[in-house]
């Protein structure tokens, strides 16, 4: 089914939006998702992140949303920060022809107060983690009582993350008119029962099964000794030579012991657990999402609900004992359209594990020997160690009203009179910025950010290390 945007009925403008972020075609989920969802259909599908999911039931509240009116409208669900974040985002990309348009994000790990401010003045969309809601209900700060459309993203891993009073609270503060969408990955018992009690006559869609895009990921199986992995994971590196590539570990303490000896193995990487400090996680991840850094290690915990997708490699560093972990993990590399890469390290106890997690995932299961470099090659580490981007901070954002362009302005413009090649991704955020900057121009860019102004103001620049 390959529809376009234009036979959709919906207004004029989304259409043209779509175009304007190169959305050709509906990806499948959206081709069954949004008649039935601008219909007013409840719906239940099953998908995952990168089917384009979050435009399947925007793209709905965008066409139904009444901006004129000072009232919540509807409200997403989902289970992280990083989560909301993303799907506010891609609201952001998707309502920028919808002016007065103010979605606004409610999840933990952010100052309370700033939020129920903002609460107070017009808010069409709220996107936010369960609890959080739930704390500016109890405390009065949110109504919900106005909201048309509410949405329930990765059901299932709020279930995982033990939301599931929190969720339904919340609902039942919901008018019982309201649309209720829910997609989830997997389909437990109680997502079923969840379904039944608080939707009514859902549509069902599902798209393609996990196996069958999981053929498109190249998989690779190395067979390793346990004291040789660390040598082996450098000699991968150096063969493949991936852009971006997540490490997966088994255990938190693996991950603190091989970052450190990859980042003296000259390696560009960064450890990513659930101890960092919200504000660490956040930095680490925008690094790593404008390609300061290249390497991420993380175990499956700390990786959660992380917007790490479209991956050039993924490496098993320990292979998981549950083969849909396997899948899991490998289903975050390959960027739309290209085939991605999964490589795993197998020592000889866990060649049963190997067997099982390929088989899951419809591969082929083959054995191969890495010829693993000598200390001596150093020359060959080159390639892996240099990240492309380094990452600038400014202490600017967007309640001091600076927007990607300001800086791009900053840059390119007369004062800067930099290449817009050379400026990689602007991350606004609240209060900062962060942009990242090739390598070969990075002190020009800084020297000349440091001596100018942005919006006619002088805001702190840092390097972020
Ligand atoms: P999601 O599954 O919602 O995380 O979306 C994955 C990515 O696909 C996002 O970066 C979207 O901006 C993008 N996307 C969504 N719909 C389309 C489409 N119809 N064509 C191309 N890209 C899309």
């Amino acid at each position: 089914m390959s529809l376009d945007f234009a036979s959709l009925e919906i207004s004029a403008q989304l259409v043209q939006v779509t175009r304007e972020l190169g959305y050709e075609k509906l990806t499948p989920i959206q081709a069954q998702s949004i008649p039935l969802l601008l219909e007013g259909r409840d719906l239940i599908g099953q998908s995952k992140t990168g089917s384009g999911k979050t435009a399947a039931f925007s793209i709905p509240i965008l066409e139904k949303i009444k901006i004129q009116e000072r009232s919540l409208q509807a409200l997403i669900l989902c289970p992280t920060r990083e989560l909301c974040t993303q799907v506010a985002r891609e609201i952001r990309k998707l309502g920028r022809r919808h002016p007065g348009l103010q979605i606004l994000i409610l999840s933990g790990g952010l100052p309370f107060q700033p939020q129920a401010a903002a609460l107070q003045k017009r808010v069409h969309v709220v996107v936010g983690t369960p609890g959080r809601v739930l704390d500016h209900l109890g405390r009065g700060t949110l109504k919900l009582g106005d909201i048309r459309c509410l949405v329930l993203d990765e059901a299932d891993r709020m279930l995982d993350m033990g939301f599931q009073d929190d969720m339904e609270s919340i609902l039942s503060k919901t008018p019982s008119s309201r649309q209720t969408v829910l997609f989830s990955a997997t389909f437990p018992k109680t997502i079923e029962k969840m379904s039944k009690s608080f939707q009514k006559n859902p549509a069902r869609v599902t798209i393609e099964t996990e196996e069958k895009s999981h053929t498109e990921i190249k998989q690779k199986f190395f067979k390793t000794d346990e004291n040789e992995k660390f040598a082996a994971l450098i000699s991968i590196f150096e063969t493949e030579n991936p852009g971006s590539a997540i490490v997966f570990c088994n255990f938190k303490a693996t991950v603190a012991e091989l970052a450190p000896e990859l980042k003296r193995a000259g390696v560009s990487c960064a450890a990513i657990s659930g101890d960092l400090e919200q504000s660490d996680r956040d930095r680490v991840m925008a690094k790593f999402r404008n390609q300061s850094t290249r390497v991420l290690v993380a175990t499956d915990v700390a990786a959660r609900g992380l917007d790490v997708e479209n991956l050039d490699l993924v490496v098993n560093f320990d292979l998981p004992s549950d083969p849909e972990v396997y899948v899991h993990r490998i289903g975050r590399t390959g960027r739309a359209g290209k085939s991605g890469q999964a490589v795993s390290l197998v020592t000889p106890k866990d060649t049963h594990k190997a067997k099982i997690a390929a088989q899951f995932a419809g591969t082929k299961f083959e054995l191969k020997t890495l010829r693993i470099q000598g200390d001596d090659d150093s020359s060959a580490m080159e390639p892996m160690g240099e990240a492309l981007m380094v990452t600038i901070y400014i202490s600017g954002g967007r309640k001091d009203k600076v927007r990607p362009g300001d800086i791009l302005g900053a840059l390119t413009g007369e004062a800067g009179r930099l290449n817009s090649e050379d400026i990689g991704k602007i991350e606004i955020h609240d209060r900062f910025s962060y942009v990242a900057i090739s390598k070969k121009i990075a002190q020009k860019a800084f020297d000349r950010l440091t001596a100018g102004t942005i919006k006619g103001r002088r805001f702190r620049i840092q390097w972020v290390r």
